[in-house]
Protein backbone atom coordinates (compact mmCIF):
# COMPACT_ATOMS: atom_id res chain seq x y z
CA UNK A 1 0.00 0.00 0.00
CA UNK A 2 1.05 3.21 -0.88
CA UNK A 3 1.21 6.16 1.38
CA UNK A 4 -1.67 8.07 -0.49
CA UNK A 5 -3.73 4.75 -0.36
CA UNK A 6 -3.11 4.71 3.36
CA UNK A 7 -4.37 8.14 3.63
CA UNK A 8 -7.18 7.41 1.51
CA UNK A 9 -8.75 4.38 3.39
CA UNK A 10 -7.23 5.73 6.87
CA UNK A 11 -10.14 8.53 6.18
CA UNK A 12 -12.30 5.95 4.84
CA UNK A 13 -12.10 4.03 7.97
CA UNK A 14 -12.19 6.81 10.81
CA UNK A 15 -15.33 8.42 8.31
CA UNK A 16 -16.52 5.23 9.17
CA UNK A 17 -16.04 4.85 12.44
CA UNK A 18 -17.49 8.49 13.48
CA UNK A 19 -20.83 7.28 11.19
CA UNK A 20 -20.95 4.54 13.28
CA UNK A 21 -20.84 6.17 16.05
CA UNK A 22 -23.22 8.72 15.54
CA UNK A 23 -25.96 6.41 13.88
CA UNK A 24 -25.49 3.46 16.66
CA UNK A 25 -28.73 4.29 17.79
CA UNK A 26 -30.25 1.86 14.05
CA UNK A 27 -28.06 -1.43 15.26
CA UNK A 28 -30.06 -4.25 16.52
CA UNK A 29 -27.42 -4.72 19.90
CA UNK A 30 -27.70 -8.45 19.94
CA UNK A 31 -26.39 -9.82 16.60
CA UNK A 32 -29.14 -11.26 14.75
CA UNK A 33 -26.70 -14.15 13.11
CA UNK A 34 -27.01 -17.41 13.57
CA UNK A 35 -24.07 -19.23 14.78
CA UNK A 36 -21.99 -20.07 11.74
CA UNK A 37 -23.60 -17.95 9.52
CA UNK A 38 -20.48 -15.85 9.29
CA UNK A 39 -18.22 -18.60 8.68
CA UNK A 40 -20.42 -20.14 5.91
CA UNK A 41 -19.77 -16.18 3.90
CA UNK A 42 -16.84 -16.63 4.29
CA UNK A 43 -14.32 -18.45 1.89
CA UNK A 44 -12.98 -21.58 3.16
CA UNK A 45 -9.15 -20.46 1.90
CA UNK A 46 -7.38 -17.29 2.21
CA UNK A 47 -6.48 -15.73 -1.21
CA UNK A 48 -3.40 -16.40 -3.01
CA UNK A 49 -3.18 -13.06 -4.25
CA UNK A 50 -3.93 -10.10 -2.47
CA UNK A 51 -7.31 -8.04 -2.75
CA UNK A 52 -8.42 -4.65 -3.62
CA UNK A 53 -8.97 -2.60 -0.22
CA UNK A 54 -12.64 -1.62 -1.68
CA UNK A 55 -13.44 -4.97 -1.48
CA UNK A 56 -12.26 -6.12 1.92
CA UNK A 57 -13.97 -2.99 3.38
CA UNK A 58 -17.48 -4.12 1.52
CA UNK A 59 -17.18 -7.19 3.40
CA UNK A 60 -16.47 -5.66 6.40
CA UNK A 61 -19.38 -3.65 5.81
CA UNK A 62 -21.51 -6.32 4.50
CA UNK A 63 -20.51 -9.50 6.39
CA UNK A 64 -18.21 -9.04 9.53
CA UNK A 65 -20.67 -5.99 10.76
CA UNK A 66 -23.56 -7.96 10.50
CA UNK A 67 -22.38 -10.56 13.05
CA UNK A 68 -21.21 -7.76 15.27
CA UNK A 69 -23.15 -7.54 18.52
CA UNK A 70 -22.97 -3.59 19.35
CA UNK A 71 -21.30 -3.02 22.90
CA UNK A 72 -20.91 0.70 21.61
CA UNK A 73 -25.14 0.78 21.64
CA UNK A 74 -26.89 2.54 24.00
CA UNK A 75 -29.09 -0.13 24.80
CA UNK A 76 -26.50 -2.63 25.54
CA UNK A 77 -27.05 -3.19 29.20
CA UNK A 78 -25.52 -6.45 29.66
CA UNK A 79 -22.41 -8.22 31.14
CA UNK A 80 -20.84 -4.81 32.36
CA UNK A 81 -21.57 -2.06 29.99
CA UNK A 82 -18.55 -0.61 28.22
CA UNK A 83 -17.23 2.24 25.93
CA UNK A 84 -14.36 2.83 23.88
CA UNK A 85 -14.09 6.99 23.46
CA UNK A 86 -13.35 8.25 20.78
CA UNK A 87 -9.70 10.03 22.77
CA UNK A 88 -9.35 6.02 23.33
CA UNK A 89 -9.81 5.05 19.93
CA UNK A 90 -7.47 7.30 18.89
CA UNK A 91 -4.52 6.52 20.98
CA UNK A 92 -5.22 2.71 20.04
CA UNK A 93 -4.33 4.03 16.26
CA UNK A 94 -1.28 5.44 17.26
CA UNK A 95 -0.21 2.90 18.69
CA UNK A 96 -0.73 0.67 16.04
CA UNK A 97 0.89 3.07 13.75
CA UNK A 98 3.75 2.61 16.00
CA UNK A 99 3.87 -1.21 16.43
CA UNK A 100 6.54 -1.33 18.97
CA UNK A 101 7.17 -3.89 21.15
CA UNK A 102 7.69 -2.57 24.94
CA UNK A 103 9.13 -5.88 26.74
CA UNK A 104 12.31 -4.17 27.64
CA UNK A 105 12.78 -0.14 28.72
CA UNK A 106 15.04 0.39 25.39
CA UNK A 107 12.93 -2.05 23.16
CA UNK A 108 11.00 1.13 23.21
CA UNK A 109 11.13 3.95 26.41
CA UNK A 110 8.03 5.42 25.84
CA UNK A 111 6.22 2.13 26.68
CA UNK A 112 7.47 1.76 29.87
CA UNK A 113 7.87 5.29 31.04
CA UNK A 114 3.78 6.33 29.87
CA UNK A 115 2.64 3.25 31.69
CA UNK A 116 4.30 4.09 34.39
CA UNK A 117 3.09 7.84 34.54
CA UNK A 118 -0.50 6.83 33.50
CA UNK A 119 -0.66 3.94 36.34
CA UNK A 120 0.97 6.76 38.89
CA UNK A 121 -1.88 8.87 38.07
CA UNK A 122 -4.91 6.50 38.33
CA UNK A 123 -3.04 5.37 41.51
CA UNK A 124 -3.49 9.05 42.91
CA UNK A 125 -6.97 9.53 40.95
CA UNK A 126 -8.31 5.85 43.23
CA UNK A 127 -6.66 7.02 46.22
CA UNK A 128 -4.35 4.05 46.42
CA UNK A 129 -1.27 4.32 48.38
CA UNK A 130 1.91 5.84 46.52
CA UNK A 131 3.72 2.30 47.01
CA UNK A 132 1.51 0.86 44.76
CA UNK A 133 3.58 -0.47 41.75
CA UNK A 134 1.58 -0.48 38.74
CA UNK A 135 1.81 -2.87 35.13
CA UNK A 136 -0.80 -2.74 32.49
CA UNK A 137 -1.78 -6.82 31.52
CA UNK A 138 -4.89 -7.30 28.95
CA UNK A 139 -7.75 -8.48 31.03
CA UNK A 140 -8.47 -9.09 34.89
CA UNK A 141 -8.27 -12.49 34.32
CA UNK A 142 -4.46 -12.44 33.45
CA UNK A 143 -4.08 -9.75 36.65
CA UNK A 144 -5.17 -11.84 38.99
CA UNK A 145 -3.12 -15.11 37.45
CA UNK A 146 -0.71 -12.81 38.12
CA UNK A 147 -1.70 -11.84 41.71
CA UNK A 148 -2.18 -15.32 42.69
CA UNK A 149 1.54 -16.64 41.35
CA UNK A 150 3.05 -13.66 43.52
CA UNK A 151 1.27 -14.86 46.63
CA UNK A 152 2.29 -17.99 46.10
CA UNK A 153 5.84 -16.69 45.49
CA UNK A 154 5.60 -15.21 49.03
CA UNK A 155 3.92 -18.33 50.35
CA UNK A 156 6.51 -21.39 49.48
CA UNK A 157 9.50 -18.86 47.49
CA UNK A 158 10.06 -21.40 45.26
CA UNK A 159 12.84 -20.10 43.80
CA UNK A 160 11.54 -21.14 39.98
CA UNK A 161 12.50 -24.60 41.14
CA UNK A 162 9.89 -27.11 40.66
CA UNK A 163 7.27 -26.30 43.92
CA UNK A 164 4.81 -28.42 45.79
CA UNK A 165 1.82 -26.43 46.10
CA UNK A 166 -0.29 -29.01 47.39
CA UNK A 167 -1.17 -27.26 50.51
CA UNK A 168 -1.79 -24.20 49.56
CA UNK A 169 -5.08 -22.93 50.23
CA UNK A 170 -6.69 -19.63 48.10
CA UNK A 171 -10.45 -18.28 49.94
CA UNK A 172 -12.75 -15.89 47.84
CA UNK A 173 -16.60 -15.19 48.27
CA UNK A 174 -18.53 -17.37 46.49
CA UNK A 175 -19.70 -14.50 44.34
CA UNK A 176 -16.15 -13.67 43.13
CA UNK A 177 -15.38 -14.12 39.62
CA UNK A 178 -14.90 -17.09 37.87
CA UNK A 179 -10.82 -15.54 36.85
CA UNK A 180 -10.32 -16.09 40.75
CA UNK A 181 -10.88 -19.72 40.52
CA UNK A 182 -9.41 -20.24 37.21
CA UNK A 183 -5.77 -18.35 38.37
CA UNK A 184 -6.32 -21.47 41.19
CA UNK A 185 -6.17 -23.66 38.94
CA UNK A 186 -3.70 -22.11 36.47
CA UNK A 187 -1.30 -21.69 39.18
CA UNK A 188 -1.24 -25.58 39.97
CA UNK A 189 -3.22 -24.56 43.15
CA UNK A 190 -6.74 -26.80 41.95
CA UNK A 191 -9.72 -26.24 42.72
CA UNK A 192 -9.99 -28.76 45.35
CA UNK A 193 -7.80 -26.32 47.44
CA UNK A 194 -10.33 -22.98 46.54
CA UNK A 195 -12.41 -22.24 49.54
CA UNK A 196 -15.79 -20.11 48.33
CA UNK A 197 -17.19 -18.54 51.68
CA UNK A 198 -20.61 -18.02 52.15
CA UNK A 199 -22.17 -14.31 52.06
CA UNK A 200 -24.58 -12.31 53.78
CA UNK A 201 -27.61 -10.87 53.00
CA UNK A 202 -26.12 -7.88 50.96
CA UNK A 203 -24.16 -10.83 49.20
CA UNK A 204 -21.32 -9.94 51.06
CA UNK A 205 -18.07 -12.34 52.26
CA UNK A 206 -18.77 -12.84 55.74
CA UNK A 207 -15.49 -12.57 57.32
CA UNK A 208 -16.34 -14.75 59.86
CA UNK A 209 -16.84 -18.05 57.77
CA UNK A 210 -13.77 -16.84 56.54
CA UNK A 211 -11.52 -16.85 59.89
CA UNK A 212 -12.82 -20.01 60.45
CA UNK A 213 -12.00 -21.55 57.23
CA UNK A 214 -8.76 -20.43 57.85
CA UNK A 215 -8.72 -21.85 61.19
CA UNK A 216 -10.09 -25.19 59.85
CA UNK A 217 -7.32 -25.44 57.02
CA UNK A 218 -4.83 -24.37 59.48
CA UNK A 219 -5.80 -27.68 62.06
CA UNK A 220 -5.91 -29.95 58.73
CA UNK A 221 -2.32 -28.89 58.48
CA UNK A 222 -2.77 -26.87 55.34
CA UNK A 223 -0.99 -23.70 54.45
CA UNK A 224 -3.59 -20.70 53.96
CA UNK A 225 -1.80 -18.05 51.26
CA UNK A 226 -4.17 -15.97 49.42
CA UNK A 227 -7.49 -14.12 50.04
CA UNK A 228 -9.43 -12.35 47.28
CA UNK A 229 -12.08 -9.66 48.27
CA UNK A 230 -14.28 -8.15 45.19
CA UNK A 231 -15.74 -4.82 45.39
CA UNK A 232 -18.31 -4.44 42.82
CA UNK A 233 -18.92 -7.98 42.30
CA UNK A 234 -20.02 -9.40 38.70
CA UNK A 235 -23.48 -10.99 39.22
CA UNK A 236 -24.92 -7.90 41.13
CA UNK A 237 -21.73 -5.01 42.31
CA UNK A 238 -22.12 -6.15 46.20
CA UNK A 239 -18.56 -5.35 47.70
CA UNK A 240 -16.86 -7.33 50.27
CA UNK A 241 -15.55 -5.82 53.68
CA UNK A 242 -12.50 -5.40 52.70
CA UNK A 243 -11.05 -3.69 55.61
CA UNK A 244 -11.86 -6.96 57.99
CA UNK A 245 -10.66 -9.31 54.88
CA UNK A 246 -7.52 -7.36 55.33
CA UNK A 247 -7.12 -7.55 59.04
CA UNK A 248 -7.73 -11.62 58.74
CA UNK A 249 -5.11 -11.65 55.87
CA UNK A 250 -2.29 -9.58 58.46
CA UNK A 251 -3.29 -11.88 61.41
CA UNK A 252 -2.65 -15.14 59.58
CA UNK A 253 0.14 -13.30 56.79
CA UNK A 254 -1.50 -14.42 53.56
CA UNK A 255 -1.66 -12.17 50.27
CA UNK A 256 -4.84 -10.41 49.67
CA UNK A 257 -5.65 -9.55 46.53
CA UNK A 258 -8.47 -7.27 45.62
CA UNK A 259 -10.54 -7.65 42.77
CA UNK A 260 -11.82 -3.84 41.45
CA UNK A 261 -12.25 -5.20 37.78
CA UNK A 262 -15.37 -3.17 37.67
CA UNK A 263 -16.43 -1.41 40.53
CA UNK A 264 -12.54 0.22 41.12
CA UNK A 265 -13.24 3.09 38.83
CA UNK A 266 -16.29 4.80 40.78
CA UNK A 267 -13.34 5.69 43.55
CA UNK A 268 -12.25 8.23 41.34
CA UNK A 269 -15.59 10.46 42.87
CA UNK A 270 -14.89 11.63 45.65
CA UNK A 271 -18.37 10.46 47.10
CA UNK A 272 -17.15 7.16 46.34
CA UNK A 273 -13.82 6.98 47.44
CA UNK A 274 -15.11 4.62 50.16
CA UNK A 275 -15.51 1.83 48.01
CA UNK A 276 -11.34 1.64 48.07
CA UNK A 277 -11.30 1.59 52.19
CA UNK A 278 -9.21 -0.82 53.37
CA UNK A 279 -7.64 -1.59 49.95
CA UNK A 280 -4.54 0.33 50.46
CA UNK A 281 -3.63 -2.75 52.71
CA UNK A 282 -4.07 -5.06 50.09
CA UNK A 283 -0.41 -6.71 48.23
CA UNK A 284 -2.55 -6.25 45.26
CA UNK A 285 -5.45 -4.80 42.77
CA UNK A 286 -7.14 -5.10 39.36
CA UNK A 287 -8.84 -1.99 37.98
CA UNK A 288 -10.28 -2.51 34.39
CA UNK A 289 -10.27 1.06 32.24
CA UNK A 290 -11.29 -1.18 29.56
CA UNK A 291 -14.66 -1.42 31.68
CA UNK A 292 -16.02 1.30 33.55
CA UNK A 293 -13.25 4.33 32.44
CA UNK A 294 -13.99 4.67 28.88
CA UNK A 295 -10.91 2.69 27.60
CA UNK A 296 -10.94 0.47 24.82
CA UNK A 297 -10.61 -3.06 25.34
CA UNK A 298 -8.37 -4.34 26.11
CA UNK A 299 -6.56 -2.95 29.04
CA UNK A 300 -6.55 -4.03 32.56
CA UNK A 301 -4.52 -2.33 35.35
CA UNK A 302 -2.66 -4.68 37.87
CA UNK A 303 -1.19 -2.79 41.21
CA UNK A 304 0.87 -4.22 44.01
CA UNK A 305 2.78 -3.26 47.09
CA UNK A 306 5.26 -6.26 46.27
CA UNK A 307 6.67 -5.68 43.13
CA UNK A 308 9.57 -7.70 44.25
CA UNK A 309 7.85 -10.65 44.63
CA UNK A 310 5.99 -10.17 41.06
CA UNK A 311 9.94 -10.00 39.85
CA UNK A 312 11.10 -12.98 41.61
CA UNK A 313 8.23 -15.00 40.19
CA UNK A 314 8.83 -13.90 36.40
CA UNK A 315 12.19 -12.70 36.32
CA UNK A 316 13.99 -15.00 33.81
CA UNK A 317 16.30 -12.93 31.70
CA UNK A 318 18.10 -14.61 28.84
CA UNK A 319 21.28 -13.73 27.41
CA UNK A 320 20.19 -12.05 24.77
CA UNK A 321 17.62 -9.37 26.59
CA UNK A 322 20.07 -8.38 29.14
CA UNK A 323 20.22 -4.75 29.46
CA UNK A 324 22.73 -2.53 31.36
CA UNK A 325 20.50 0.36 31.36
CA UNK A 326 20.41 1.07 35.36
CA UNK A 327 17.72 0.57 37.62
CA UNK A 328 15.50 3.17 36.73
CA UNK A 329 14.96 1.48 33.18
CA UNK A 330 12.35 -0.86 34.18
CA UNK A 331 11.97 -3.73 32.05
CA UNK A 332 8.49 -4.75 32.45
CA UNK A 333 8.95 -8.15 30.88
CA UNK A 334 9.91 -9.03 34.46
CA UNK A 335 6.92 -8.30 36.09
CA UNK A 336 4.61 -11.30 34.11
CA UNK A 337 4.22 -14.02 32.43
CA UNK A 338 4.36 -12.21 28.90
CA UNK A 339 7.40 -11.17 26.92
CA UNK A 340 5.96 -8.84 24.38
CA UNK A 341 3.82 -6.06 24.93
CA UNK A 342 2.11 -3.45 23.23
CA UNK A 343 1.67 0.48 24.04
CA UNK A 344 -1.84 0.02 25.76
CA UNK A 345 -0.78 3.00 27.75
CA UNK A 346 -1.41 5.39 24.92
CA UNK A 347 -4.65 4.96 24.81
CA UNK A 348 -5.47 5.00 28.56
CA UNK A 349 -3.13 8.50 28.65
CA UNK A 350 -5.13 9.91 25.60
CA UNK A 351 -8.20 9.25 27.56
CA UNK A 352 -7.25 10.62 31.20
CA UNK A 353 -5.91 13.62 29.14
CA UNK A 354 -8.64 14.56 27.07
CA UNK A 355 -11.74 14.04 30.00
CA UNK A 356 -9.62 14.85 32.89
CA UNK A 357 -10.61 13.62 36.30
CA UNK A 358 -13.96 15.83 36.23
CA UNK A 359 -14.70 14.63 33.17
CA UNK A 360 -14.86 11.05 33.31
CA UNK A 361 -16.25 11.60 37.02
CA UNK A 362 -19.23 13.19 35.47
CA UNK A 363 -20.13 10.16 33.06
CA UNK A 364 -19.88 7.76 36.37
CA UNK A 365 -21.82 9.99 38.03
CA UNK A 366 -24.50 10.01 35.37
CA UNK A 367 -24.39 6.20 34.87
CA UNK A 368 -24.60 6.02 38.93
CA UNK A 369 -27.18 8.35 38.74
CA UNK A 370 -29.62 6.52 35.74
CA UNK A 371 -29.24 3.69 37.91
CA UNK A 372 -31.20 4.96 40.63
CA UNK A 373 -33.25 5.73 38.59
CA UNK A 374 -34.12 2.50 36.80
CA UNK A 375 -34.05 0.73 40.52
CA UNK A 376 -36.95 3.67 40.97
CA UNK A 377 -38.79 2.67 38.06
CA UNK A 378 -38.61 -1.24 38.84
CA UNK A 379 -39.38 -0.22 42.37
CA UNK A 380 -42.89 1.22 41.49
CA UNK A 381 -43.95 -1.95 39.03
CA UNK A 382 -45.17 -4.26 41.52
CA UNK A 383 -44.57 -6.69 38.25
CA UNK A 384 -41.49 -6.90 39.07
CA UNK A 385 -38.47 -6.97 42.56
CA UNK A 386 -35.52 -5.29 42.75
CA UNK A 387 -32.94 -7.83 43.59
CA UNK A 388 -29.52 -6.52 45.35
CA UNK A 389 -28.95 -3.11 46.64
CA UNK A 390 -27.49 -0.59 44.28
CA UNK A 391 -24.75 0.66 45.37
CA UNK A 392 -23.52 1.15 41.40
CA UNK A 393 -24.64 1.41 38.22
CA UNK A 394 -26.19 -2.16 37.63
CA UNK A 395 -29.54 -2.89 38.62
CA UNK A 396 -30.72 -6.35 39.79
CA UNK A 397 -34.61 -6.84 39.25
CA UNK A 398 -36.55 -10.43 38.10
CA UNK A 399 -40.00 -10.14 36.74
CA UNK A 400 -42.37 -11.88 39.95
CA UNK A 401 -43.31 -14.98 38.43
CA UNK A 402 -41.16 -18.38 37.18
CA UNK A 403 -37.52 -18.59 36.38
CA UNK A 404 -39.12 -19.85 32.85
CA UNK A 405 -40.91 -16.39 33.25
CA UNK A 406 -37.77 -14.10 33.65
CA UNK A 407 -35.57 -15.88 30.71
CA UNK A 408 -38.52 -15.34 28.10
CA UNK A 409 -38.94 -12.24 29.03
CA UNK A 410 -35.19 -11.81 28.80
CA UNK A 411 -34.88 -13.84 25.67
CA UNK A 412 -37.82 -11.84 24.33
CA UNK A 413 -36.10 -8.34 25.10
CA UNK A 414 -32.96 -9.51 23.31
CA UNK A 415 -34.55 -10.75 20.36
CA UNK A 416 -35.97 -7.61 19.90
CA UNK A 417 -32.58 -5.62 19.23
CA UNK A 418 -33.92 -2.99 21.00
CA UNK A 419 -31.54 -3.58 24.03
CA UNK A 420 -29.33 -6.81 25.14
CA UNK A 421 -29.59 -7.50 29.40
CA UNK A 422 -27.79 -10.37 30.71
CA UNK A 423 -28.81 -12.32 33.57
CA UNK A 424 -27.46 -14.40 37.12
CA UNK A 425 -28.60 -16.18 39.55
CA UNK A 426 -28.90 -16.08 42.94
CA UNK A 427 -30.34 -17.78 45.89
CA UNK A 428 -31.20 -20.04 42.63
CA UNK A 429 -33.63 -17.30 41.42
CA UNK A 430 -32.71 -16.12 37.79
CA UNK A 431 -32.59 -12.14 38.29
CA UNK A 432 -32.06 -9.84 35.17
CA UNK A 433 -29.02 -7.59 35.17
CA UNK A 434 -29.09 -4.04 33.64
CA UNK A 435 -25.37 -2.60 33.85
CA UNK A 436 -25.23 0.79 32.67
CA UNK A 437 -21.59 1.46 32.12
CA UNK A 438 -21.54 3.36 28.35
CA UNK A 439 -20.95 7.35 27.64
CA UNK A 440 -23.88 7.22 25.21
CA UNK A 441 -27.17 6.29 27.60
CA UNK A 442 -29.03 8.51 28.21
CA UNK A 443 -32.16 8.15 30.40
CA UNK A 444 -34.22 8.45 27.46
CA UNK A 445 -32.37 5.56 25.44
CA UNK A 446 -32.96 3.52 29.61
CA UNK A 447 -36.36 5.03 29.54
CA UNK A 448 -37.52 3.17 26.00
CA UNK A 449 -35.75 -0.11 27.78
CA UNK A 450 -37.73 0.03 30.55
CA UNK A 451 -41.34 0.58 28.91
CA UNK A 452 -40.22 -2.55 26.01
CA UNK A 453 -40.03 -4.92 28.85
CA UNK A 454 -43.07 -3.28 30.18
CA UNK A 455 -44.45 -4.44 26.94
CA UNK A 456 -42.98 -7.72 26.88
CA UNK A 457 -43.57 -8.74 30.59
CA UNK A 458 -47.41 -7.79 29.63
CA UNK A 459 -47.40 -10.63 26.56
CA UNK A 460 -45.93 -13.25 29.17
CA UNK A 461 -49.30 -13.16 31.15
C1 LIG B 1 -15.31 -8.31 34.42
C2 LIG B 1 -14.76 -8.83 35.66
C3 LIG B 1 -13.65 -9.70 35.66
C4 LIG B 1 -13.05 -10.25 34.39
O1 LIG B 1 -12.53 -9.27 33.59
P1 LIG B 1 -11.68 -9.61 32.29
O2 LIG B 1 -10.91 -8.36 32.08
O3 LIG B 1 -12.67 -9.89 31.21
O4 LIG B 1 -10.83 -10.79 32.58
C5 LIG B 1 -13.13 -10.09 36.87
N1 LIG B 1 -13.67 -9.69 38.02
C6 LIG B 1 -14.74 -8.87 38.07
C7 LIG B 1 -15.28 -8.45 39.40
C8 LIG B 1 -15.31 -8.42 36.89
O5 LIG B 1 -16.39 -7.62 36.95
Amino acid sequence: MTPEEFRRFGHEVVDWIADYSDRIREYPVLSRNRPGDLTRALPPSAPETGEPMEAILSDFRDLIVPAITHWNHPAFLGYFGISGSEPGILGEMLAAGLNVNGMLWKSSPAVTELEQVTLGWLRQWLGLPKDFFGVIYDTASTSTLHAVVAARQMAVAPEMARGNWEHLVLYCSEQAHSSVEKAAVTAGIGRCNVRTIAVDENFRLRPELLSSAIEDDLRAGMQPFCVVATVGTTAMASTDPVEQIADIAARHGIWLHVDAAYGGSAAILPEMAHVMNGCARAHSLVVNPHKWLLTPVDLSVFYTSRPDLLRRAFSLVPEYLRTGDGPEAINLMDYGFQLGRRFRALKLWFVMRNYGREGLAAIIRGHLDLAQEFAGWVKNDDRFELCAPVDFSLVCFRYRGTDADNQKLLDAINRSGAALLSHAVFGGRMVLRVAIGNYRTQREDLRRVWDCIGVLAGKLG
